[in-house]
């Protein structure tokens, strides 16, 4: 057989990493901006390796805030969870990469940051539940609905990294 010249090889292996790209809705909620812990956070979701595909800096409406935690909204804490959401700048980002959804999680550690491991965002920042400083979607269908509450398809924003190839090999 001829020889599959090694380009052709490259592009087989970034049609399929392409085809496993995830994206996962991540906010930096208001106690962390006021915090100052911006960079901190972005930083941990970059240097794993993940791609940042959209970012900005927004206050909510509470009603914004109630669609986004609407899947609670029979919880005692809703009311007082959205008027904290809505209280201040939120930096909204969409990330992508490999799995990104599940691990985006196990970056950001257990609910309670009195339950979250050392080592994860609130493991290492964040003290109780009702400030525990960032958002991450839970799943698939969650990751989609909140991109889409959240973020314009304009705001999204596609590109090759240079880095992926050492990424992702
Ligand atoms: P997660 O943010 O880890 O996905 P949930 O979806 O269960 O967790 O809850 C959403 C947010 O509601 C939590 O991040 C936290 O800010 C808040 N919350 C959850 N449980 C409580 C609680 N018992 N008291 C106050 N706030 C809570």
């Amino acid at each position: 057989a001829a020889a599959v010249p090694a380009a052709v090889y490259m592009l087989q292996d970034q049609e399929a990493h392409a085809a496993e790209m995830e994206r996962t809705f991540i906010a930096i909620k208001p106690d962390g901006v006021q915090r100052g812990l911006i960079s901190e956070i972005v930083s941990r979701f970059e240097r794993k390796g993940y791609k940042l595909v959209a970012i900005k800096l927004i206050v909510p409406s509470k009603e914004f805030a109630q669609k986004h935690y609407h899947d609670l909204k029979d919880r005692p804490f809703f009311n007082g969870l959205c008027d904290f959401l809505s209280s201040g700048p939120v930096l909204a980002m969409v990330w992508e990469g490999e799995g990104v959804i599940k691990y985006g999680r196990k970056l950001i550690g257990a609910t309670d940051p009195q339950k979250s491991e050392p080592g994860t965002i609130r493991g290492d920042l964040a003290v109780v539940v009702g400030r525990n400083i960032i958002h991450g979607s839970d799943g698939l269908e969650t990751a989609k609905d909140e991109i889409a509450l959240w973020f314009e398809p304009k705001e999204l924003v596609s590109y090759t990294s240079n880095v992926e190839k050492w990424v992702y090999g």
